[in-house]
C-alpha cells in the first residue's frame, strides 16, 4: 500500500480537493510511478463536469517507476516514464497496431475502474475511481497497466517536467499529420484550431515538410506561435471568411486539413476547401451533435476521417517525438506553463479559459 496525495473531484463541476488517499501494491502486470509532471488537457476540463465523483482525473504523465508487479517485464524501478491511454493488447485493432482504436477503448479508459471491476484508489470515505485514461495521475502516484507506461529513452533529457503532455495532447496532434494522415513533403495542409493539439499538428506538419502551412484561430497570440512552430500563413477566423480565406491561399484545394476546434461550420468550411482528393482529419468531437455535409463537398474523393489519440502506437511513437523534440525540430516545451500541484485548480481555470495553452503541474 502507497500513500499518495491525489487531487479528487468530489462533487461535478466542483474545484478538486487535494487528499491522501491509498494506492494498491501493483497487480501483476501493473506499475506504480511516481509522478514528475503531468499536463491538462481538454479532456480532464470536460470530465470535471460529466465523470461521477469521487474520480481522480489527469492522464499526461510523466514520472519514475517506483515498483513494478511481479509478471512485468517492460521496466525496472528507476525507469523513467511517459503515461498514456490504456488499450487491451489482445483485439483485432490492438493485433493490428491500431491500438488506439481498441475495441475496449472506452471501458478501459473511461469507466473509472480496472476490467473487474476494481479500482487501485481508496481515500477515507471508500473507493475512489482512477485508471482514467489508464492512469488518474493529478497525485503524486498512480498505478497503471504495463502497456500504458512508455519508457523515456536515455537522452531525452533527463527534466520529465515538460514531457508529461506528450503522451496525450502532443502526440494527438502530431499523430494526426505524421500517422493518420502521412503528410508528405510540399503537401499543403490547415489546420483549424491551434491550442495545444493543434499547435502539436502544426509542428509536425513542419517536420513533415507540409507547404504551406496555414493556422487558423481566432486567438492572434496563438497565431503568432503557430508561427513560431512553422506555420507559413496563419488565418484569424473572427476577421476573415474560413472558407474564403483558405481557397485564397490554396486556389487548388488543401491536401489536408485537421480539426480540432470541434465547430461544425468550422469543419464544413475545411472540407469544403480540400482538393478533390483531400482528406480532413477530424481530432475530437464538438458540442454539436451533428456534423452536416454536402453530398457534392465529399462525392469528389474527398475523405473526412476521426483520428483518436493520435493513431499511432505510443511504444514506437513517443520516443519519435521525444527524438524531435531533443533535436530542437518539436519544440513544444514552448507551449508549457508549469504550476505546483497545490495549484491544480488554477491550472485547469488557465486551461480552461485559454490563457495558458497547456498548464502543466509539477510535483517536487
Ligand atoms: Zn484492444
Ligand atoms: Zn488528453
Amino acid at each position: 500500500m502507497t500513500v499518495a496525495r491525489a487531487a479528487v473531484l468530489r462533487a461535478r463541476g466542483e474545484p478538486l480537493v487535494i487528499e491522501e488517499v491509498e494506492l494498491d501494491e501493483p497487480r501483476p502486470f501493473e506499475v506504480l510511478v511516481a509522478m514528475a509532471s503531468v499536463g491538462v488537457c481538454r479532456t480532464d476540463t470536460h470530465a470535471l463536469g460529466e465523470f461521477p465523483p469521487p474520480v481522480i482525473l489527469g492522464h499526461e504523465g510523466a514520472g519514475t517507476v517506483v515498483a513494478v508487479g511481479q509478471s512485468v517485464t517492460k521496466v525496472r524501478p528507476g525507469d523513467a516514464v511517459l503515461t498514456t491511454f490504456a488499450t487491451c493488447g489482445r483485439c483485432r485493432r490492438c493485433l493490428l497496431g491500431q491500438v488506439t482504436y481498441c475495441d475496449h477503448f472506452n471501458e478501459l479508459n473511461f469507466s473509472g475502474r480496472r476490467p473487474d471491476g476494481s479500482t487501485a484508489v481508496r481515500s477515507r470515505t471508500g473507493p475512489v475511481s482512477a485508471h482514467f485514461l489508464g492512469q488518474s495521475c493529478f497525485a503524486t502516484h498512480a498505478v497503471v497497466g504495463e502497456r500504458s507506461v512508455v519508457v523515456v529513452p536515455e537522452g531525452a533529457g533527463a527534466d520529465l517536467r515538460p514531457l508529461g503532455p506528450f503522451g496525450c495532447g502532443f502526440q494527438t496532434g502530431a499523430g494526426a499529420v505524421l500517422n493518420s494522415l502521412r503528410a508528405g513533403v510540399d503537401s499543403s495542409i490547415a489546420v483549424l484550431g491551434v491550442g495545444a493539439v493543434g499547435l502539436a499538428a502544426v509542428a509536425a506538419a513542419a517536420v513533415a515538410g507540409c507547404a504551406p502551412i496555414l493556422a487558423v484561430d481566432t486567438a492572434p497570440e496563438r497565431l503568432t506561435t503557430a508561427s513560431e512552430l512553422g506555420a507559413t500563413g496563419v488565418i484569424d477566423a473572427r476577421r476573415t471568411d474560413l472558407a474564403a480565406g483558405l481557397r485564397a491561399v490554396v486556389p487548388g484545394g488543401l491536401d489536408y486539413a485537421v480539426d480540432t476546434t470541434g465547430i461544425a461550420d468550422v469543419v464544413r468550411s475545411a472540407v469544403g476547401a480540400l482538393s478533390s482528393r483531400g482528406t480532413c482529419a477530424i481530432v475530437g468531437a464538438g458540442a454539436s451533435d451533428e456534423l452536416v455535409l454536402d453530398w457534392r463537398t465529399v462525392l469528389n474523393g474527398r475523405t473526412v476521417t476521426g483520428v483518436i489519440g493520435g493513431g499511432g502506437v505510443p511504444d514506437v511513437f513517443l520516443p519519435e517525438l521525444l527524438a524531435l523534440h531533443r533535436r530542437g525540430r518539436f519544440p513544444v516545451d514552448r507551449l508549457v506553463e508549469y504550476f505546483g500541484f497545490d495549484d491544480v485548480n488554477e491550472a485547469i481555470a488557465a486551461s480552461v479559459t485559454g490563457k495558458v495553452v497547456k498548464p502543466v503541474l509539477v510535483f517536487d
